[in-house]
């Protein structure tokens, strides 16, 4: 091998991508101290939230608008791009799936449902009293019952 490692013209070798720790590299501290003072006590700001790698005790820096850390600790972040990590920063922050658009939706239709069977069973005669009252579920339209077209898909719907 007789090339020169000096040489800047050329040069083929290709920089390895900076690999993040697979951890969080920044905590957030537990109680933290909300506001800051600055200029001598006379400017109130939002502290960062951030624990501090070094010295485990909040950072000092005040956090840059509408975030919470200071630049240092990730505040200047525009969060995930790639679809992977979009996905990723999707399932950290799901806590049970019962509010996920899915199940939303399920649940929309469960209740439009049962509205409908309800509206059924007044039709027929099976049920007597009051209604509850209140907002219709999205997705519901009160269909005439007396009308057999309207009756039939309400009994599709209901099923
Ligand atoms: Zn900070």
């Amino acid at each position: 091998m007789g090339s020169s490692h000096f040489g800047h013209g050329s040069c083929d070798n290709k920089k390895s991508p900076l690999k993040r720790p697979s951890t969080p590299y920044v905590t957030m501290i537990e109680n933290p101290e909300p506001y800051l003072l600055t200029a001598g006590g006379r400017i109130t700001c939002n502290r960062c939230q951030a624990q501090s790698s070094r010295t485990k005790v909040q950072c000092g820096n005040p956090s840059l608008t509408g975030k919470r850390v200071c630049k240092w600790h990730g505040g200047r972040s525009t969060g995930p791009r790639s679809a992977e990590g979009i996905e990723r920063i999707r399932q950290a922050q799901l806590k049970h799936g019962e509010r996920t658009s899915e199940a939303v939706a399920e649940s929309r239709r469960m209740s439009a449902k049962m509205l409908y069977l309800r509206d059924i069973g007044d039709h027929v005669g099976m049920f007597e009293g009051t209604h509850t009252r209140g907002r219709k579920p999205t997705g519901y339209v009160k269909l005439n019952m007396n009308d057999p077209v309207l009756l039939r898909i309400a009994l599709l719907l209901s099923t």
